[in-house]
């Protein structure tokens, strides 16, 4: 495009100040939110959407019409991301997305991800309503699969060019179940490393989602600004003993592979509440064999999980456990094996999505705070490809992933309203 034709296209774009008045439609989210809220609604009261399943696409559905009704373009791609899209006169600027996930876990809350697409369809149409000319495009879209269902963060994997076929012969589950529900959702396996987007198409990248923790509670404001997303790493620690009769094996003879996974479960505890401050492990599965009340334990398999939010310490600790692991196992006489099976680097939010936040909560008289998220979103996968950031609201009683999941309905608007400045802040900033 020749540079006159920019220029007149960039003259077309409104003064920050004609926005500042702006401020999202409360009943109108309500309304959105309400009807999502029956798509998969369970009888605790909350909701069973679990990726690719009937409910999923039936929300994703719905959705559909929501942006066609309101009269913006619908989009998708080869994940099966889901978007709508508000266009600026130039067709040559950068696309400003705004989004979550409209999946669920099995019996989750109403709120976890719903929340961020609704708000980001609110933003647009805030925006179309008052009719002037952006320097960006704006995109609500939301991503495939973010909890896990098949494969974390699918959608935004796909999105940021980190999905490959390996990706679906590693599912949670069933491979050919994954891919038959892929192909049923429309969405072909072999091509879903084509959902990549060219980073420089995108001004960045804002999720507002729930905080599912309780740091805004206990600090008394409304709006978390997210500075980190921890980083995770889940590792299989093995402990391999020798099967023996229960009753009659000697006590110096006896080599149980469980003795040796519960000596690590409770130190292992212990040494990461004590040495390592904000650092997180769980151990939330253990498998015995042979499994019998009357054989001594032969083997003893553990899955845990290890989070920090900087990404030095997270390696500290893996290695801390595997050293522990080995400890363990030569007080009991045990073989031991440890294998990573999943990592996901911590992510730091863009400086400038913070600043665009703090600025947005400021600007509307909302108490904010610095937070940390403990919880994955995609905003994680969006990190390291474009400027990212997420705003937090408060979570009562930090309840999540259950039907008495709750966020104050003025809490979800107070986020709304921040999403709306915060994205004209980067838009305008740029
Ligand atoms: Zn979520």
């Amino acid at each position: 495009m020749p540079d006159s034709l920019v220029k007149d296209m960039l003259s077309l774009t409104a003064s920050p100040a004609l926005f500042a008045h702006l401020r999202v439609n409360a009943q109108r989210l309500r309304a959105d939110f309400d009807q999502l809220a029956e798509i998969g609604a369970t009888v605790a009261g909350g909701v069973s959407r679990l990726a690719l399943s009937n409910e999923d696409l039936e929300a994703r559905a719905w959705f559909a019409n929501r942006v066609e009704d309101e009269g913006f373009v619908v989009r998708d791609d080869d994940a099966g991301n889901l978007s709508g899209v508000l266009h600026c006169p130039n067709p040559n600027a950068p696309t400003l997305l705004l989004g979550s996930h409209l999946d669920s876990v099995p019996n989750g809350g109403r709120y976890d991800g719903a929340v961020g697409v609704l708000a980001g369809l609110e933003v647009m149409r805030v925006l179309r309503d008052a009719a002037q000319p952006l320097p960006v495009h704006v995109e609500v879209i939301d991503f495939t699969d973010e909890e896990g269902c098949w494969q974390s963060l699918f959608g935004s994997r796909g999105l940021t060019g980190q999905l490959s076929a390996a990706h679906v012969s590693d599912a949670n589950g069933d491979n050919s179940a994954f891919r038959a529900a892929l192909t049923r959702a429309g969405i072909r396996p072999d091509d879903i490393g084509r959902a990549r987007r060219d980073p420089h198409s995108l001004a960045g990248y804002l999720e507002l989602h729930i905080e599912q923790g309780t740091q805004l509670e206990r600090a008394g404001c409304t709006i978390g600004v997210v500075t980190h997303i921890v980083g995770r790493s889940t590792l299989k620690i093995t402990f391999n003993g020798q099967a023996g009769h229960s009753g009659t094996t000697e006590p110096e003879k006896r080599r149980d592979a469980l003795q040796g996974a519960a000596l690590f479960i409770l130190r292992a505890h212990t040494l990461i509440r004590d040495e390592y401050a904000d650092g997180i492990f769980n151990c939330g599965n253990i498998t015995v064999k042979p499994g019998q009340f009357n054989i001594i334990p032969e083997q003893a398999i553990l899955t845990v999980e290890c989070r920090h939010t900087a990404a030095p310490v997270l390696i500290e600790m893996e290695a801390a456990l595997q050293y522990l692991a080995q400890k363990c196992a030569d007080e009991y006489a045990l073989s031991v094996g440890v294998v990573r099976t999943a990592h996901m680097p911590a992510a730091p939010m863009s400086p400038r999505c913070i600043q665009a936040i703090e600025q947005a909560a400021a600007r509307l008289n909302l108490a904010s705070a610095p937070v940390v998220s403990y919880a994955g979103h995609d905003a994680q996968m969006l990190a390291s490809f474009c400027a990212a950031g997420m705003i937090f609201v408060p979570s009562l009683g930090g309840v999540s992933h259950n039907p008495r999941e709750y966020t104050r309905w003025e809490d979800v608007t107070a986020g709304a309203n921040v999403l709306l400045h915060a994205a004209l802040e980067l838009a305008f900033a740029r």
